[in-house]
């Protein structure tokens, strides 16, 4: 008997991965948690049965989240990372020896249990001494937070369920307030192909153009996401994604990445027209 996981992308569009075994299925008050194993992809992490990682394709949107920003700025010391309870944008952070400190909130503590135990290439760093975790609601942490952070990745579920305050301009504003001067957010940011996703994506856009004085949109292809086609967000309140970027200083720190390189990371933020059309139609009027 062949065991399949299927995700609906549209109502009229499934994605489906053939699956060798079962190894978790749980539910804790926030959300439904699984974990899967399959030849294809390796073992994969589904929440309220929406894709989240899998082991054969997580390096790529794990680099795209840190390396773009710490690239445009290698002085980021104090960082906040909302959601990411796999533990696989931490990883990628912890990297850089001149990460000091980073904040980890995530809103669902059995998320962070099940990855350390069936995910240990995200999860395995989270006992990182550098890393503090606080289970708690991220919209609310960074109600309190001010002028303490270098950069801020929100690395949240999609905008409904537990991850819907985290695309909101009362959000973004206390992100805005949470950052030093030098400040950069990134953002998971949905997707421009399909209806649902590309009218988030221009949601988010837009109250994020209204929160920061710099705000850019780059893309990665992630197999495993809906059409494929993925952006994140770049927002900051003084450098810019490209123009400002010291490509040297960061190939000097010599990481070996699988994905991420400065070439692709500049042209990462030249998107299709009909995304900068998307974009453009949320943006006020130059
Ligand atoms: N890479 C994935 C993606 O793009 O969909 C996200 C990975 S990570 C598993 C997303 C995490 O965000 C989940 O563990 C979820 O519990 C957490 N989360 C959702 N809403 C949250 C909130 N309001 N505050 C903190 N964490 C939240």
């Amino acid at each position: 008997m062949e065991l399949w996981f299927t995700e609906h992308h549209t109502p009229n569009v499934r994605f489906s991965i053939k699956v060798d075994r079962q190894l978790y299925s749980g539910r804790s008050e926030f959300q439904r948690i699984d974990i899967f194993d399959s030849k294809e992809f390796g073992r994969f992490l589904t929440l309220d049965g929406y894709m989240m990682l899998t082991e054969m394709d997580e390096f790529i949107y794990h680099e795209m989240i840190t390396h773009v920003p710490m690239c445009v700025n290698p002085d980021a010391h104090d960082i906040l990372v909302i959601g990411g309870g796999d533990g696989g944008t931490v990883r990628e952070l912890l990297r850089y020896p001149t990460v000091r400190h980073i904040d980890l909130v995530e809103i669902d503590e059995l998320v962070v249990e099940v990855c350390k135990k069936y995910l240990p290439q995200t999860a395995g760093c989270l006992g990182d001494p550098r890393v503090t975790i606080h289970y708690e609601d991220g919209l609310k942490y960074v109600r309190h937070a001010e002028d303490a952070y270098d950069l801020i990745i929100v690395d949240s579920t999609d905008p409904f369920g537990p991850g819907e305050g985290l695309f909101t301009k009362e959000f973004y504003g206390n992100c805005y307030k949470a950052l030093r001067e030098d400040g950069i957010m990134v953002n998971q940011h949905e997707s421009p192909f399909y209806q649902q996703d590309a009218y988030a994506m221009q949601r988010a856009h837009k109250r994020i153009v209204d929160s920061f004085p710099i705000s850019r949109v780059y893309q990665a292809h992630i197999p495993t996401y809906p059409s494929g086609h993925w952006l994140f967000g770049f927002a900051a309140k003084k450098r810019h994604p490209v123009k400002d970027v010291n490509w040297v200083r960061w190939n000097a720190i010599g990481l070996k990445t699988r994905y991420y390189n400065t070439q692709l990371h500049a042209g990462a933020f030249a998107l299709p027209n009909y995304v900068e059309k998307m974009l453009r139609d949320v943006e006020p009027e130059s």
